[in-house]
This record gives C-alpha cells, sequence and structure tokens, in this order.
C-alpha cells in the first residue's frame, strides 16, 4: 500500500525550521502494519515529504479498531494467552480473545490481571457468570479476599498461588475457588517481530492515540535531519536518569511504559523538538476530568460526564483544523 506523498511540510506547516534549520532530506520509509498508529505515522511521514509505503498482514486497515467477532485458534494449546481446554473441561483464555458476556452464563470464572481489561469484562460478564474471581498484582498476599463493593458475586484476590488439575486455583491469600474458566488480562505478548541489521525487533508496545500521533511527528522529523539526536552516550545518561527517578518514587521498571498524567509532558516535549504546537490545554484537560469520572463512576462514566465545555472547545478546535486542512 504505497502512500502517496503530499505537499512539502514547509508549505503546509510555515512554522517548521525548514529555512533556518538543517537541510531537510526526504527518504524512502516502510511503515509495518496498517493499524490505527501505522495509518498516522505513514500521514505524518508524507506530510514530512518522505515517500511511504506501509505493508499490511491482513486484508483491511485499521488493526484493533476492525471488529471481528471471530477469535484466535490455538489448536495445540502451545500458547498460554489463547484459548485451552485445561483437565476437568475448565478453559484458560486470553481477553484478546473475549468477545461477549453470555458464554459465562452460570461459570466462576476467575481473571487474572486488574487492569483495563478486566475491569471492563469483570463488568460485563458479572450478571451472568455464577462467580467473578480478579486475581490482582497489587493485593497484598496476606489481605483475604474482599468482595467488591456494589456486587454480590465478584471478589478480589490476591495472585495466584497454585492450580490443580481438578481445576482448584488456590490464591496467596488463602482462598481458593473451583473454577470453569481462567481468562488472562494480562496485556498483549508480542505478535511479531522483525530482522534489522540481524537483530530482533519486538512490535507490539501498545500505544494510545494522542501519544502515537506526536511519537510520528517526531520520527518523520528526525528522519528529515531535524531535530539532531543527541549522542548515544548523552541517551543512555538520560535513560538511567530516568531509571533513576523511577527508583527513587518506588516505582518498578516494568511501568516504565505507563505516563499516566505524565504523557503531557512527554508530548510536549516531543512537539517542541520538531517544531509542533503543544498539546491543547482542552485535551489535558478532557483526560483528568475523564479520569475523575471514571473513578467517580465506574458503571457509568462512558455515558455521564460534566465536561461539556471541553467537549465544545474540542469541536471548535477539530472545525478549525478542519478548515485549515482544505
Ligand atoms: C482492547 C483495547 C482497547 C484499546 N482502547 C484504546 C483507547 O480507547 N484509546 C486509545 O488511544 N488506544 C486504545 N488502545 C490502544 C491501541 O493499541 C491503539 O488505539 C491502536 O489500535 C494501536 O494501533 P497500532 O497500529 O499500533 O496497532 P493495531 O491496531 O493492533 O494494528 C496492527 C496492525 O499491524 C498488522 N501487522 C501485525 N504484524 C504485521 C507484520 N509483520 N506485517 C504486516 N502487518 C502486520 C496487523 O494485521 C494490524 O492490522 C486499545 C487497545 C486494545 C487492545
Amino acid at each position: 500500500m504505497a502512500a502517496a506523498p503530499t505537499r512539502h511540510p514547509a508549505a503546509m506547516y510555515p512554522h517548521l525550521p525548514s529555512s533556518k534549520g538543517p537541510q531537510i532530506r526526504s527518504c524512502h520509509v516502510a511503515v509495518i502494519g496498517a493499524g490505527a498508529a501505522a495509518l498516522v505515522a505513514a500521514r505524518e511521514l508524507c506530510r514530512e515529504g518522505h515517500k511511504v509505503v506501509a505493508f499490511e498482514s491482513g486484508d483491511s486497515v485499521g488493526g484493533t479498531w476492525v471488529y471481528s467477532p471471530s477469535v484466535d485458534s490455538d489448536p495445540l494449546g502451545l500458547d498460554p494467552y489463547r484459548k485451552k481446554e485445561l483437565m476437568y473441561g475448565q478453559v484458560s483464555k486470553s481477553s484478546h480473545n473475549y468477545r461477549a458476556p453470555e458464554p459465562f452464563q452460570d461459570q466462576v470464572v476467575i481473571l487474572i490481571g486488574s487492569s483495563a481489561s478486566a475491569v471492563d469484562i469483570s463488568r460485563d460478564i458479572y450478571a451472568f457468570a455464577k462467580e467473578v474471581h480478579v486475581s490482582s498484582r497489587s493485593a497484598p498476599d496476606k489481605q483475604p479476599a474482599s468482595k467488591k463493593p456494589g456486587y454480590d458475586n465478584m471478589w478480589l484476590h490476591s495472585m495466584i498461588e497454585s492450580a490443580h488439575d481438578d481445576g482448584t486455583v488456590a490464591f496467596r491469600d488463602g482462598s481458593s475457588v473451583l473454577a470453569d474458566v481462567i481468562l488472562h488480562c494480562t496485556g498483549y505478548e508480542p505478535q511479531s517481530s522483525i530482522q534489522l541489521n540481524n537483530q530482533k525487533v519486538g512490535t507490539s508496545l501498545v500505544t494510545p492515540f494522542p501519544m502515537f500521533e506526536m511519537q510520528s511527528k517526531w520520527v518523520a522529523s528526525v528522519l528529515s535531519g531535524r531535530p539532531a539526536l543527541p549522542s548515544q552516550e548523552e541517551m543512555m545518561m538520560d535513560v538511567e536518569a530516568f531509571y533513576s527517578k523511577l527508583d527513587a518514587a518506588g516505582i518498578p521498571k516494568r511501568y516504565t511504559h505507563k505516563l499516566s498524567v505524565y504523557q503531557f509532558d512527554y508530548t510536549d516535549e516531543l512537539a517542541a523538538e520538531c517544531g509542533y504546537p503543544a498539546v491543547e490545554e482542552w485535551r489535558k484537560q478532557m483526560y483528568v476530568m475523564s479520569w475523575e469520572n471514571k473513578v467517580a463512576r465506574p458503571e457509568s462514566y462512558r455515558d455521564e460526564w460534566d465536561d461539556h465545555s471541553l467537549v465544545l472547545q474540542a469541536h471548535e478546535s477539530f472545525q478549525r483544523y478542519c478548515k485549515a486542512s482544505i
């Protein structure tokens, strides 16, 4: 899929430092995949004046956002993240293969993980399932399992201690459950990797929209020679300084990519480096208010919100953007 180059960036973005900055060069760029991030990357690369070809292994563009009722099959049961029949007819599968709550009717379900997928799926299935048990890495081992407030059939447990052939699963908090289904809501494993200069490069970090747009702008600008990258030594010092900050704040390294509210400092920094405006204030406020709304109304935050004025600002901003792009 070849993306036609659009106008040169200097024409589209007069603020770009094309005349004052270093020489802008045009590259041939291969974008692997044609999901949302790849489409945005291809657009930004074209805007910057690069020649882009995107390679998609599927038969449509859009990636995750193209819904399909079909699920992955793993007939050999080799992949723990795919559906797998265990002893006693117990089923173990990944949240990646979750589609609808009905198949969980009258089942005893264990969800491993307590982040976004587990939160959504537990709320989806509790009205069908007999019991829902959420196993969380953040729940202290010695704290007894507790019922989730507002639910008659949902419990929060510590991590799993052991799983047995008869279907019994024992938790570190001392409780145990005879489970029909174990659902892994533990995030996404790399689905592919590519070979680059004899090195395997993993390709799977899940990135949200606002971030991959600015990252794409930054990569496109670096490829064209602006801004100049720091030396490898400076980069490594920066990485070490960042890890020291995480250490000092008691944040495990596995949360390196969890930027939370700091994501806007990060995207603003990228924007400044490649000469784009910082993320709009309404967008930042909307993120914070949506988060607060989610905490205050965990059951209905997708349908009720109080930030109408921000929605209005977003609408106006989008209209301005559309007008400017014509
Ligand atoms: C359940 C879920 C909910 C999410 N909700 C949000 C949300 O609300 N907001 C948000 O901002 N983000 C959300 N995300 C994050 C999501 O990852 C991004 O929104 C976006 O889909 C990422 O786009 P992508 O192009 O990186 O990956 P994907 O959308 O996964 O697309 C990857 C594409 O690459 C193709 N591909 C894979 N390997 C190859 C190969 N070797 N060669 C060629 N093609 C290949 C695939 O076929 C696919 O089309 C969510 C993610 C999940 C899983």
